[in-house]
């Protein structure tokens, strides 16, 4: 009874869906802009007491993501890239603490989320990019990128070679995700969801009892809600290839990068992760995407706390693939053939 497939969902892409009977207990919800998304807080509280814990997470929320942006010139971010490699440069501790967990899920995917990839995501000008970069440019794009040249002791950083710029866009809405969770579990909420463009965390049981259910955006059929089963990790997040895109010469490009080409990734069509914390879905969905299914569920299999839901076209059809802990727990999709890459 627990797998379905929800056709027709309106709404934010990659909803998260609490699929409540309409009789049953809902959350109190607030939605807020940040980070160009859409983030949506969803606690189960007294409503007299809902005011003041959303006060709490929006705070937190405004709060890191103004310093882990790095758009503008103004954060802490910015003035990291632009000193960073003339010599050490002191951090903040939640800087430190996101660059920390983004070089760590960098080394274990061999870079295929890479946190240094500034230069070439500017090049790019995702989300207003209407045309790729010449050859050149993304030669001399990549010469300026590599987490490795990206040191971090304790609380200060520096960059080991020229032009390094720090984007920690792929994993930065899991890092709020996950700290809005901790601030609001710490103001006594017992339970909830946060969500950011499709990263989501939750915690706690539904006062009703019932498991929670998520639902994911399947990747070629808008409005389709493809329906999973708790699997017993907190987070899941999705990278997707429909998400910021632009077609220029008869060809579509998006937002997400293979570091190994400075080209949009093209082992993947969306990739679903799940993990104990949102920053580690968000970070891993990133990877998986670029390094495609056989890495990805490599990656799955060696872990104790990650799954993956992979969508990928081969020969021109829409497959997917599934990591062994999802089996039997995801109604994958109509249509689509499983297949073990
Ligand atoms: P979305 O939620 O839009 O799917 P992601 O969490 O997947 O976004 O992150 C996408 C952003 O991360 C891009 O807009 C870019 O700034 C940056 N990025 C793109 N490719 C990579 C990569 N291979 N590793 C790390 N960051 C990347
Ligand atoms: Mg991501």
């Amino acid at each position: 009874m627990n797998l379905r497939l929800l056709v027709g969902v309106a709404g934010v892409a990659l909803v998260l869906l609490l699929l409540p009977r309409a009789e049953l207990a809902r959350p109190l919800e607030e939605y807020h802009v940040a980070m160009g998304t859409i983030v949506r807080v969803a606690i189960f509280a007294d409503e007299a007491e809902a005011p003041a814990l959303f006060a709490v997470a929006r705070d937190e929320i405004d709060h890191l993501s103004a310093g882990l942006s790095h758009y503008g010139t103004d954060g802490e971010l910015a003035r990291v890239n632009r000193e960073a490699q003339s010599g050490w440069v002191d951090i903040s501790a939640d800087l430190a603490d996101v660059l920390g967990l983004s070089l760590a899920i960098a080394r274990r995917t061999g870079g295929a989320f890479d946190p240094s990839l500034g230069a070439l995501t500017r090049l790019w000008g995702f989300p207003d990019a209407t045309q790729p970069p010449t050859p050149a440019a993304i030669d001399s794009a990549l010469a300026q990128c590599g987490y490795r040249h990206v040191r971090i002791e304790g609380r200060r950083v520096r960059f080991t070679s020229q032009g390094i710029r720090l984007d920690l866009g792929a994993g930065a809405k899991g890092y709020v995700v996950d700290r809005t969770v901790s601030r609001l579990q710490a103001a006594g909420v017992m339970a909830g969801v946060v969500e950011a463009g499709g990263d989501l965390r939750y915690w706690g049981s539904k006062p009703d009892g019932r498991p929670w259910h998520f639902g994911v955006q399947h990747p070629r059929l808008p409005g389709v809600i493809v329906a999973a089963e708790d699997v017993g990790l907190a987070a899941l997040a999705t990278s997707g290839d429909y998400e910021q895109t632009f077609e220029f010469a008869g060809q579509k490009y998006h937002h997400l990068l293979d570091p190994q080409t400075g080209l949009p990734a093209q082992r993947a069509v969306s990739a679903t992760v799940w993990a104990r914390s949102a920053m580690e879905a968000d970070a891993l969905a990133t990877a998986a995407f670029v390094a495609g299914p056989q890495q990805a569920l490599e990656w799955a299999a060696a872990a104790d706390s990650m799954e993956v839901l992979l969508y990928y076209e081969s020969d021109g059809v829409l497959r997917y693939a599934l990591s062994e802990g999802l089996q039997g727990r995801i109604d994958a999709v109509p249509d689509s053939p499983a297949h073990n890459p």
